[in-house]
């Protein structure tokens, strides 16, 4: 395994690697969700290349940005045992150099929930992500469900600026009692663990009452802020119902496919899930 830092390096190494290749973004810390990309990655393709880049330009003022946890020694060695070909962790001076001032902005799809609490978010990520598919030039690349409005935000870069590559969606990875995995759950202390668990189960709930007939989008959200409010660890900042095309709130009776995600503080730590209902992604 490949591990390469500058642009001209990872780009002379992806010219060399074979076809198909198929790549994972990440901002490190890994665990059994990005896992899950390269394993799939590694199904589908000849090479696999991932990235750890903790990208500072998608984190606003206030978050976490200085103590997003990080450890590539670790990373690099699960990395090696799923037998990726190569690995690419630039650095914040390659990928923003003194001067640097071109961003990528995506519209409509990434104004609501994310977008609308998290100013900026997906403009650093559109940016980051158009600058490492033109760097690694990927045929395929892997997006994780648990971050389902930045997976549709990059479908529609990917459509609107015509790169020559395929976006792949790939399932949430979730622990025994159902919460998502993420980078961030290592910030959950005593029983912040537990009471994150309330994002799967208000999802779930919510998604039960559709199963048992409720269409009514506000009845769904109400049924999710319900279990929410008896979690008083939990500090909900929104909760979805929406259409999964566009992402705007469904009013009145669901028809089509729709979207169950919310925002959550446990405390400190800011937690997002999502579920679909009524269709697929
Ligand atoms: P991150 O390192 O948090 O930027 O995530 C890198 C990629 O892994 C993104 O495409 C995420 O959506 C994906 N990912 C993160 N957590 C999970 C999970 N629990 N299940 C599946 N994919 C995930």
């Amino acid at each position: 395994m490949q591990t390469l830092t500058t642009i001209p390096d990872l780009r002379q190494a992806c010219r060399e690697l074979g076809r198909p290749l198929g790549f994972v973004p990440t901002m490190g810390f890994l665990h059994e969700g990005h896992l899950s990309l390269v394993r799939k990655a590694r199904r589908e393709c000849t090479s696999v290349v991932v990235s750890i880049f903790v990208n500072p330009t998608q984190f606003g003022p206030n978050e976490d940005l200085d103590r997003y946890p990080r450890d590539l020694p670790r990373d690099l060695g699960l990395l090696q045992a799923e037998g990726v070909d190569l690995v690419w962790t630039p650095t914040p001076a390659i990928m923003y150099p003194e001067g640097y001032q071109t961003w990528v902005t995506v519209e409509q799809i990434a104004a609501p929930l994310e977008g609308a609490m998290r100013p900026g978010h997906f403009r650093g990520v559109a940016t980051v992500v158009t600058k490492l598919f033109n760097a690694v030039q990927p045929d395929r690349a892997y997006f994780g469900q648990k971050d389902v409005q930045q997976a549709l935000v990059i479908r529609r870069l990917v459509a609107d600026l015509n790169f020559p590559l395929e976006v792949i969606i790939c399932p949430t990875v979730r622990e025994a009692d159902g919460l998502a995995m993420s980078s961030r759950n290592v910030y959950l202390k005593g029983q912040e663990r537990e009471a994150a668990t309330v994002l799967y189960r208000a999802l779930t709930a919510a998604k039960e009452a559709y199963q048992n007939g409720e269409r009514n989008a506000e009845q769904l959200r109400q049924r999710m802020q319900s279990v929410l409010a008896a979690e008083p660890l939990a500090q909900p900042q929104y909760v979805s119902c929406a259409k999964m095309d566009d992402l705007q709130e469904w009013q009145g009776e669901i028809e089509g496919t729709a979207l169950l995600s919310l925002a959550v503080f446990i405390g400190q730590t800011r937690l997002i899930d999502n579920l679909v209902i009524g269709g697929e992604l």
